[in-house]
């Protein structure tokens, strides 16, 4: 038996070798005005049945995988004890298994208690990924992102205190040019309170199909900035996270919907960081062409 997937199919950049068990479809919140992976689908988990023969099937095909991603948007929204039987069995057939991550949003992981998270930890729930996006109040409530810095930096501390490893997406130019100090400062401090394991970087890409939805939700004219206010964005951000040695975050913009990439690793890095993006500034030849760009 093959593994029918159910498109669209999205993973972070990072899991790309790893195996997917489409084990929730779509998002259980599917409203943020920005993103259009999952508006195609209704919001399903997946019976254990369905579940269970996928997991068999791949057995076959790929008995030393190590690295597992369950899928859809937000499968932390998940029941815990049937997260807790769906990472078990995985454990259990493939014994070289190092890793199983999922998409979560800040309410997955408030929602759950410090005991469930510690339970989906202990059965091999290792990573989650989860959209930060802004930690500007002001512009998460315009891209009805369903979460507020605080919410956020809450999960976020509550997932690392219960010992998940945990990666966050922030989105450049979600603000638009008006917000675009609002934006970069409310993330650099959000960035800096709860300290991700990593933070990665997105430019924000409007799809024909949200495109009309997301100005309506803004709420007012927005400006998308150019490759040149990205870079400062992302100066800005980098400048305003502040953290301790005990604190490591790995920084990437190595997304293919960014213009430039930069990488390091804070708090030892930062000034190489802000180098490298002040070199960008004076080299606008080496970004990414876009019509080479995806988000
Ligand atoms: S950004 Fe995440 S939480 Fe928001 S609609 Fe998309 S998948 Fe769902």
């Amino acid at each position: 038996m093959r593994i029918q997937y159910d498109s669209p199919l999205y993973r972070p950049p990072s899991e790309a070798r790893s195996v997917i068990f489409q084990v929730t479809l779509g998002c259980s919140f599917n409203e943020c005005s920005f993103c259009d992976m999952y508006r195609s689908k209704e919001y399903t988990e997946r019976p254990w049945d369905e579940v269970k023969k996928e997991i068999d099937a791949m057995v076959e095909y790929m008995p030393h995988a190590r690295r597992f991603f369950l899928a859809d948007g937000d499968a932390l929204n998940l029941d815990t004890d049937y997260m807790i039987k769906i990472t078990r069995y995985i454990r259990s057939k493939f014994p070289e298994a190092e890793r199983i991550s999922c998409y979560a949003m800040p309410m997955n992981i408030l929602k759950k208690s410090k005991e469930d998270l510690l339970r989906m930890r202990e059965a091999g729930l290792d990573m989650f990924y989860l959209g930060i996006e802004s930690g500007s109040d002001i512009i998460l409530r315009k891209v009805t992102k369903g979460a507020i810095a605080k919410t956020i930096i809450k999960s976020v501390n509550k997932a690392k205190d219960t010992g998940y490893v945990i990666s966050c997406m922030i989105i450049l130019g979600l603000g638009g040019r008006t917000y675009s100090k609002e934006h970069t400062h409310g993330t650099a401090e959000v960035i800096s309170a709860c300290a991700p394991h990593y933070v990665g970087t997105l430019t924000l890409h409007l799809d024909e199909g949200i495109r009309q939805e997301f100005h309506d939700k803004f709420g007012e004219p927005f400006v998308m900035i150019d490759d040149d206010e990205s870079l400062d964005e992302m100066y800005d951000v980098v400048s305003g996270i502040n953290v301790g040695p005990e604190d490591q975050i790995v920084f990437r913009a190595n997304h293919g919907s960014n213009a430039y990439r930069i990488k390091g690793t804070f708090p030892q890095d930062k000034q190489d960081m802000l180098d490298q993006i002040r070199w960008l500034r004076q080299h606008p030849e080496v970004a990414r062409p876009k019509g080479l760009r995806g988000f």
